[in-house]
């Protein structure tokens, strides 16, 4: 697993090169809302919208930090009966 600190250098990085392209992501649209919804079902949504983001690799990378919401197209989040996922020290 990836360093944390370099992660989120590289994803600062590539959020940078996208604006200086005048990009964005989907996760920066009206419903943005959808990442961090308390509702599974908006957090799926979220998770496939994830799928054509030009930096979706290097915000998987962070995502393998962070304890909830969708990163890099996957739910991070704990669900009933599932214990909480481990986020890396
Ligand atoms: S991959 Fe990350 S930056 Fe891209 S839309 Fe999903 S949450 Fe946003």
């Amino acid at each position: 697993m990836a360093d944390e600190r370099a992660a989120r250098a590289a994803l600062d990085s590539a959020i940078l090169a996208l604006a200086g392209d005048r990009r964005s992501t989907p996760c920066t649209a009206a419903d943005r809302g959808l990442w961090t919804s308390r509702a599974t079902e908006d957090r799926e949504a979220a998770a496939w919208r994830c799928g054509p983001c030009p930096i979706l690799a290097a915000c998987a990378a962070v995502g393998d930090f962070e304890p909830f919401g969708v990163w890099g197209g996957v739910d991070r989040s704990p669900r009933i009966g599932r214990p909480p996922r481990e986020v890396a020290a």
